[in-house]
């Protein structure tokens, strides 16, 4: 703490969020919630003091359930953008901004990813397209037990027109299936 170091190249809006973090009002602790159903990758949960709640300061724990992300595979421009480092910064966000993740239904990413993907344009990497990830094309009348979904990122460059790229992963495996059947309902 207290060091003058300048920081160069990298996200300005990460090391915003991550210092009006440090500033902030709030706990926020991180725990290991690998293999739990209830955790799609990560999340946050309001946290409650066992003693004298109203003199402390609000508490937050951020859940990451990093098995989730060992089911993640496709585009290398991709993972790099969907990652446990990305989640925890997107719960950050959370937590500092109280901003909300895109509506049900909605094909946005979100007040909430809106400005995880600003920093990932700041270090040149694609950005999520959407919140909510979809049922992989023909996967609604498989009668397979793997539930592949997909997630789209997008990179634009001054050189390259947008590009997209996906992630897909077995929602049976890493859970959330049920929001994902409205989106394909919908
Ligand atoms: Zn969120």
């Amino acid at each position: 703490m207290g060091g003058e170091m300048e920081a160069h190249g990298g996200s300005r809006a990460a090391r915003e969020l991550l210092a009006a973090a440090a500033e902030g009002r709030a706990l926020m602790l991180l725990e290991d919630a690998s293999h739990r159903a209830d955790v799609v990758f990560a999340r946050v949960n309001p946290g409650r003091w066992t003693k004298d709640g109203a003199q402390k300061p609000p508490v937050y724990v951020i859940l990451i359930d990093f098995a989730d992300f060992q089911h993640v595979i496709g585009d290398e421009a991709a993972r790099a953008a969907f990652n446990e480092g990305w989640a925890v910064l997107h719960e950050i966000a959370h937590v500092v901004h109280d901003s909300a993740d895109a509506e049900e239904g909605a094909n946005e990413p979100g007040a909430c990813e809106t400005l995880i993907n600003r920093m990932r344009r700041e270090c040149g990497l694609a950005e999520r397209a959407e919140y909510f990830f979809d049922l992989f094309p023909g996967q609604e009348r498989t009668a397979f037990t793997t539930r592949l979904v997909r997630l789209a990122f997008d990179l634009q460059t001054p050189q390259l027109k947008k590009k997209r790229y996906w992630l897909m992963w077995d929602a049976n495996l890493v859970g959330g299936i049920e929001a994902s059947k409205q989106i394909a309902a919908r």
